[in-house]
């Protein structure tokens, strides 16, 4: 670690105490940009790396509700604004009971970068709650949003700060968010990203993160000579992000075998098809059930459930070419990603955010397989989130196809800037530091040109 970097943790941990997830993201982050710093000195002076690991505004707000038998609850609501450099902050917003400011910092700080890698014009956010929607009630779920809500409009809006789904917000969410926001606002306006069809939603949004992180292996691969038709994939979870990637290695002639949830995992060596991911997801989306019932429907499959107490995840240890993990942070662990590489994984196509810890990535990195790091593989839900707040200000729509297409090519161009910038600064075939420098670049220079803000 140089002298700069260094220093910068040393300040980073100190203002921000116990908050391991954040520190993590911006010590990859801060560790990338070292040739950028000998090349750059305007950036030193102006001091930026210190800037942007400092939020614009940080809110931290109570969300009291009632639950269906009458009791009071209280949770704990934040929104992150990281930086409006090159737009309006844009990130989603997370309702699990592990959220709390250290992981919407470290989201917050990822969205930065992932936004400016994907060409559109987005600022970062992050938001959410310690709220968790299992096992609650449509109405309990409805009044918890509305009460959220009520007090996140004073500081959002179409173009300030625009907020979209993560973990545990999904299409339901996102419509009591927004009916809750109309009727305080008045106003029906594009305040959030991932709406529905009928009322301002955009065609491949639900399938854009899962989607985007296949097309970003696709690319990866295609630098080698090689294609998914025919391989065996490792997926984690089974929500949003999973189920599209699910839905797109089948359509590319991949064998998906794995999905998971926080109470362990199922593994299909026949493989999930088309037929089985409509069980899924019509047990995660409408039912709202756990992936061992998964193992319970086809017989085939073995449900494995967690164990906390293991130093890995049983789930990443069966043999596979490609690895897409779609559930959360660090779940593949130092061990984990060893011993993927021992079993022939040779592509990782991250759908979750910072899914693998800092050593596990440099695992990945020394054996040189295609390592594509969350926020270069799974920009494409947020970007496909830019394509519908400018269909939402054309007050238009765009075809399916039209809006596909667009995400391809987004796609392929910040792969395209990932390898250009890691080649241009010394480590090509590096994802990590192309995604890194490429998506700071453009925040550095914008700040710079808009003074001391
Ligand atoms: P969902 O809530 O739809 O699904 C999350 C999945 O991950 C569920 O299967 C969930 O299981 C599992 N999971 C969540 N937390 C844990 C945990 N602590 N341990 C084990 N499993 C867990 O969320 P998404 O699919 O939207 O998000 C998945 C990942 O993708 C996140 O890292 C998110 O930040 C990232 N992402 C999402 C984008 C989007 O457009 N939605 C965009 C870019 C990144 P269970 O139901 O049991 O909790």
């Amino acid at each position: 670690m140089n002298e700069i970097v260094a220093r910068l943790m040393e300040d980073v941990k100190a203002k921000n105490p116990a908050e391991p997830e954040f520190h993590q993201a911006v010590q990859e982050v801060a560790e990338s940009l070292e040739p950028v710093f000998e090349r750059h000195p305007e950036y030193k002076s102006a001091r930026i790396l210190e800037r942007v690991t400092e939020p614009e505004r940080v809110v931290m707000f109570r969300v009291p509700w009632m639950d269906d038998r009458g009791g009071v609850q209280v949770n704990r609501g934040f929104r992150i604004e990281m930086n409006s450099a090159i737009g309006p902050y844009k990130g989603g917003l997370r309702f699990h009971p592990s959220v709390n400011l250290g992981i919407l910092k470290f989201l917050a700080f990822e969205q930065v970068f992932k936004n400016s890698l994907t060409t559109l014009p987005m600022g970062g956010g992050k938001g959410g709650s310690d709220f968790d929607p299992k096992g609650k009630s449509d109405a309990e779920v409805m009044r918890f949003c509305q009460s959220f809500m009520s007090e996140l409009q004073r500081h959002i809006g179409a173009n300030t700060d625009v907020p979209a789904g993560d973990i545990g917000v999904g299409g339901r969410e996102i419509g009591f968010l927004f009916g809750q926001y109309k009727r305080l606002a008045n106003e029906f306006t594009g305040i959030l990203t991932g709406k529905g069809l009928n009322w301002g939603g955009s065609l491949i949004r639900p399938e854009a993160t899962g989607y985007g992180a296949v097309y970003f292996a696709q690319e990866m691969m295609q630098t080698r000579g090689e294609s998914l038709d025919g391989k065996d994939c490792l997926v984690s979870g089974s929500g949003n992000v999973a189920q599209y990637a699910v839905e797109k290695l089948i359509e590319l002639g991949a064998r998906p075998v794995t999905l998971s949830d926080s109470n362990g995992y199922v593994y299909d060596a026949a493989g999930i098809d088309s037929e089985k991911l409509a069980f899924v997801m019509e047990l995660k989306n409408v039912r709202r059930g756990r992936i061992s019932e998964y193992a319970e429907s086809f017989p085939g499959a073995v449900y494995v459930p967690a164990d906390a107490s293991l130093d890995h995840n049983p789930l990443w240890a069966h043999e596979a070419s490609c690895a897409f993990p779609c559930a959360t942070q660090n779940e593949i662990s130092a061990r984990d990603a060893r011993t993927m590489i021992d079993n022939g994984v040779s592509v990782v196509s991250e759908g979750a955010n910072m899914p693998t810890v800092t050593d596990g990535v440099r695992a990945f990195l020394e054996a040189r397989i295609l390592y594509g790091p969350g926020k270069a593989a799974n920009a494409g839900g947020v970007a496909v989130s830019g394509l519908e707040m400018a269909q939402n200000s054309m007050r238009y729509a765009w075809q399916r196809d039209e809006v596909d297409g667009r995400l391809k090519t987004i796609m392929a161009d910040i792969h395209t800037a990932c390898v250009t910038t890691a080649e241009r600064f010394g480590t090509p075939g590096n994802y990590v530091d192309g995604a890194n420098i490429a998506g700071f670049l453009k925040v550095a220079d914008s700040m710079l040109d808009q003074g001391l803000v």
